[in-house]
Formats: structure tokens, sequence, C-alpha cells
């Protein structure tokens, strides 16, 4: 069987491109594949988190993926930082890292351009990111098209340790939804919907209530024709929320077109906010189960014992393919 894993960072709260993009993808895969989920919290202090709010963000975004359907018999759920091994293998991988490649991530010079004195560890940050990866010799990655370059990077290092040290690590692959791939900002739908920086108008977050929801989205941003027809370059607000309609809908772009033929973006616009709040609602009513339910502390205790025996056998192969041993 095939192995695949994703993560997400608890630096907010998790929006509909986190749900579209990573989650959805997981749900479905869940059956499929071996499959790991983590919730990405060392990940999350490489720019400034309040450490209250970071550590109710975890046990919430834990929360919201089995309220969306993660199965915990099929999918193993871990928290990052409570494998020790994630950090001990990045080290090493950066020592393998030209400094060169990892300064051309699109996300780090975006990030950067944000964040005054921003740390290292932003830097870095892809490096973690392929020790996460590569750790589990997973097969496939499921993300939002802005961690290709990430996962790009993971291979290139992958293929250079195999090819110095010897036979170490599998080469992973990302798996990128067709429709989910890239969620814009509803008030400005030239950038991508994100937990942590975008005006929360232009953001729908999962734990939204109804009637916010439906505001953000008959208020997003769209253009002064007419006509509901996918064009991302020169319709990216209405290109935008048929994205979002067919991810939640189940219907392909045609359909839609079809569908909506003659209609105005009002009726439009009610038909997505409908399905998106169908399925969010059922999902938050979950959530609060969830949440303080002791299922949960069970659930990544055994994800924390499962994952560091698994990333101890690597880190030690690794440790000794680089001559660290006695
Ligand atoms: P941050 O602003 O803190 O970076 P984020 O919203 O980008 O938060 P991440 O935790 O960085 O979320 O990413 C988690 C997963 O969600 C990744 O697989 C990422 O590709 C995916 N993702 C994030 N935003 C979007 C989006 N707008 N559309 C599709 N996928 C997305
Ligand atoms: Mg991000």
């Amino acid at each position: 069987m095939e192995t695949i894993i994703t993560g997400i960072q608890p630096s907010g709260n998790l929006t509909l491109g986190n749900y579209i993009g990573a989650i959805k993808q997981m749900v479905n895969y869940q059956n499929d594949y071996k499959t790991y989920m983590f919730i990405a919290d060392m990940h999350a202090i490489t720019v400034y988190q309040d450490p209250e709010r970071l550590h109710k963000n975890i046990r919430e975004v834990v929360a919201l993926y089995l309220a969306c359907g993660i199965d915990p018999k099929k999918v193993t759920i871990f928290i990052q930082s409570e494998n020790p091994y994630h950090a001990n293998v990045s080290w090493m991988l950066e020592c393998v890292t030209p400094h060169g490649e990892l300064s051309r991530m699109t996300q780090f010079k975006d990030k950067s351009s944000k964040h005054l004195n921003f740390n290292a560890g932003l830097f870095t940050y892809p490096i973690l990111m392929a020790a996460d990866i590569l750790i589990y010799d997973v097969d496939y990655v499921p993300i939002g098209i802005d961690q290709k370059q990430h996962v790009e990077l993971a291979r290139n290092i992958a293929e250079r340790f195999n090819k110095k040290y010897g036979e170490t690590f599998k080469i992973p692959d990302v798996k990128i939804s067709k429709t989910g791939k890239k969620i814009l900002d509803l008030q400005d739908p030239t950038k991508k919907m994100s937990k942590s920086e975008n005006n929360p108008k232009g953001v729908i977050y999962m734990l939204d209530d109804e009637d916010v929801i439906r505001k953000k989205i008959m208020s997003a941003t769209t253009d002064s024709e007419c006509e509901i027809k996918y064009d991302e370059e020169n319709k990216p607000g209405i290109s935008n929320l048929m994205n979002i309609c067919s991810s939640m809908s189940g219907l392909d772009i045609l359909d839609i077109e079809k569908k909506f033929k003659g209609k105005n973006y009002g009726e439009f616009k009610t038909f997505v906010a409908d399905v998106v709040i169908k399925e969010l609602i059922k999902i938050k009513e979950k959530y609060l189960e969830y949440l303080n339910s002791p299922e949960l502390d069970k659930i990544l205790e055994d994800g924390a014992k499962i994952t560091t025996e698994i990333a101890k056998k690597k880190y030690l192969l690794v440790k000794e393919r680089l001559g660290l041993y006695r």
C-alpha cells in the first residue's frame, strides 16, 4: 500500500483553503493509502505565536481533522513536536542542503518581506518539512500548490543524499487537487487565502457562523461582466468561486457553467454560499463534540508512539550514513 502524509500549521484558525487544499483530499485518500496527518506546530513558531493561543490552536486542529471525517482507525494523527526525531533529522538534512537552493523558496521571500526581523527558522522551514516527509518514506504529499516548491526541494534533498551516502530516502511526489489547488482571498483574488495574513473579510474560516460565511461570499470581489465563465486570468474572482463551488458540490467546472448560463452573479453566489455552509456547519457540530473528548488525547498518544518509533529508525539510519556513530 502506498503512503501519504500531510500537515497543517496551528498558526491561526483554519480556512476553507486549508480544508479544500489539504484536509478534504485526505478524507478521500484515507481508504486507499497508509496515511499520516500531523499538526505542524514547530513550523508555526517560525513566526511569533502567542504561546497560550498556540497551545489551544494545536488541539483545535486535531478536533477539526476528526470533525472533517479523518478516521483515526485509518490515519495516524500526531503532533510534530511530540516526535523528537523530526528536528533531529532536519538538522542533518540542513547540512546537505545548499544555501542557494533554500534562498529561492518563494514562501520565504514572501513571508520574510512581511515580518521585520524574521528569524532563521523561517528560512530553514522547508528543510524541516523535508524531514517530516522523508522520515516516513511516503509516496505522495497531498497539499495546495503553494507548498509544491517545498516538496520539490524535499525531492532534491533526498536524491542528493541517496547519491552521496547511499539509498536512504524514498522520493516523494505531490498530490494537488484540480479545483482546490489554490483557493484565493475573496476580497483580493490576486493572493491566496491564508490563515495568518489576510484581511478576515476575504477569508472563510472553517468555524465561521453561517451568516458570516454567507456575507463573505455574497460580497466577494468579482468583475463588471455578468457571465459565469471560468477564466483565471480575466475573471479571477468568479473563477475562484467556481473552484470553491466545484470542490464543495462535486459538480465540475463545465457543469457549473451550464447550470448558471444566463443567471446573474447573485444567484451563483447564493448557490456557492449554500454548498459551503451545508458542509461546514456539519463539521462545526462534530468539532465541538471532539474538542474536549478524552478520545482525542488517546489518539494523539498513539500517534506519538507509532511515529516516534518509525522516525527513530530513520534517524539512526541517517546518522549512520553520515558517519555519526561510535
Ligand atoms: P499560514 O498563513 O500560517 O502559512 P496557511 O493557510 O498557508 O497558513 P498552512 O498551514 O501553511 O496554511 O498550509 C496547510 C495546507 O493547506 C498546505 O497543504 C497548503 O498547501 C494548504 N493551503 C493553504 N492555503 C491554501 C489555499 N488557499 N488553497 C489551497 N490549499 C491551501
Ligand atoms: Mg502557509
